[in-house]
């Protein structure tokens, strides 16, 4: 193996592989490092989960050319009901109301993963060394270095930038001990596939409730993805229900919307933290995806923003492309640019998610007004929607169709 390379992604789950499609035009030397081989059982980023990718994602994953092979198992959400368990008001996002025929799609993390694997394999300017972990870090000077290991052999790899992409316990953020803001919601999320009666035709719905959100979203034929948020020291009896009592449980909850629910699928759980690093940049070092930002998934928004931090590292690598991918004035804009982004998305993922725990009569009542006011008006209703289509603040090129060029 060659131990140099430009740019060093260490984890080549959801958000470091998409950003290694996304440098591939630039003629950078790329290294994706993951721990857990792709066709692994227990992968952690290509699983079951089912992703609601906004509108901006599908473009970003468009002009990389990664949609072509998405689209055929990527289901459109072209209406979202959003109400309060046990309380009045139900807002209706309806994508004709903004002119469009969808907010985005549909697509299971584990497609993604088959689809971005194959991808990576056919570029030529980048290597997926696979599997192999990283040990060790040591930054400083013109290059950093990486310290590998594979099947119980070592090597090291130097890279003018590293981007930690390594997952919500990021061991490369805990190594340089990056101060981090974590917070426990006590929440599970419990996913499955669910088949109803009614088919959904392109309609999402998200109860939310004081443990997080009930979410039904469209998927592929006639089934729906399910996720179910509890109270974490209930996630275990959720997941150790016979199939019945399950369906009966979660139809209980649910309602009639799509009649009954015929059939469902193997359960997970995923513990609701958040993590938030608070700075994304450091010398030749770029944190990504939920190394930098792992939210609760209320508004489905933790892979759309790691998507735009992507596009716009990328594009922030295009228009500098040159001698030094790790110089300390192009990571800055970098994190300049995507600041306000990632503020707001995460202020609304983690003010939401502590609004509707809270029960106090007041926050009762903000939820009930918030609700409400979105239900009467057009133009909050608009607002909101564009938000969560990930077009909040400036929009990168690749948002926006353009393909990147070196230079
Ligand atoms: C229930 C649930 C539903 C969700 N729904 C949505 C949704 O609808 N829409 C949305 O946008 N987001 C959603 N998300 C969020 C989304 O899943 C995450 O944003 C996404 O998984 C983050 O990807 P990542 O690549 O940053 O991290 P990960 O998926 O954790 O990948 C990290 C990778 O790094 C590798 N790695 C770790 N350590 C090392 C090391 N030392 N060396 C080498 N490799 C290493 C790991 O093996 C892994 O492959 C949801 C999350 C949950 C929990």
């Amino acid at each position: 193996m060659n131990n140099t390379c430009d740019i060093a992604i260490v984890g080549g789950g959801l958000a470091g592989a998409s950003l290694a499609v996304a440098l591939a035009p630039l003629g950078y030397s790329v290294k994706v490092i993951e721990a857990v081989p792709y066709k692994a059982a227990e992968q952690p980023s290509y699983d079951d989960r089912t992703l609601a990718l906004s509108h901006s994602s599908c473009r970003i994953l468009s002009t990389i050319g990664l949609w072509e092979s998405l689209k055929a198992d990527a289901t459109p959400i072209r209406k979202i009901y959003i109400t309060e368990l046990h309380r009045p008001g139900q807002v209706t996002l309806d994508s004709a109301e903004l002119g469009l025929t969808e907010y985005g799609h549909v697509v299971e993390a584990r497609r993604f993963g088959v689809a971005v694997t194959s991808r990576l394999q056919q570029l030529e300017n980048i290597e997926v060394i696979s599997p192999a972990r990283v040990k060790d870090i040591d930054i400083g000077g013109a290059t950093t270095t990486l310290h590998l290991e594979s099947d119980g052999v070592e090597s090291e790899l130097q890279a003018r930038l590293v981007v930690a992409a390594d997952g919500a316990n990021s061991f490369i953020r805990n190594r340089l001990q990056i101060p981090t803001e974590f917070r426990d919601y006590g929440q599970t999320a419990v996913i499955c596939n669910i088949t109803p009666e009614i088919a959904h035709e392109g309609r999402a719905y998200e109860c939310l409730t004081e443990t997080g959100p009930f979410a039904v979203l469209p998927h592929t034929g006639t089934r729906c993805g399910l996720v179910w948020s509890v109270a974490s020291d209930r996630a275990q009896e959720i997941l150790e229900l016979d199939d019945e009592t399950f369906i009966t449980r979660a139809h209980e909850r649910f309602g009639n919307k799509l009649g009954a629910f015929l059939k469902a699928g193997k359960r997970s759980a995923y513990p609701l933290k958040l993590a938030r690093a608070k700075q994304d940049v450091r010398e030749r070092l770029v944190i990504l995806g939920n190394a930098a930002h792992a939210i609760h998934p209320i508004g489905a928004q933790g892979f759309n923003l790691a998507l735009r931090d992507a596009a716009v590292l990328a594009e922030v690598l295009a228009d500098d492309y040159a001698d030094d991918p790790g110089a300390s004035g192009l990571l800055h804009q970098y994190s300049r640019w995507r600041r306000q982004d990632q503020r707001g998305t995460i202020a609304a993922s983690d003010g939401m998610t502590r609004l509707f725990a809270h029960p106090s009569t007041l926050a009762a009542g903000l939820r009930t007004t918030g609700l409400l006011a979105h239900a009467l008006s057009p133009s909050l209703r608009r607002k909101s929607a564009l938000k969560a289509m990930g077009y909040r603040g400036r929009i990168p090129r690749l948002a926006m169709g353009e393909v990147l060029r070196p230079g």
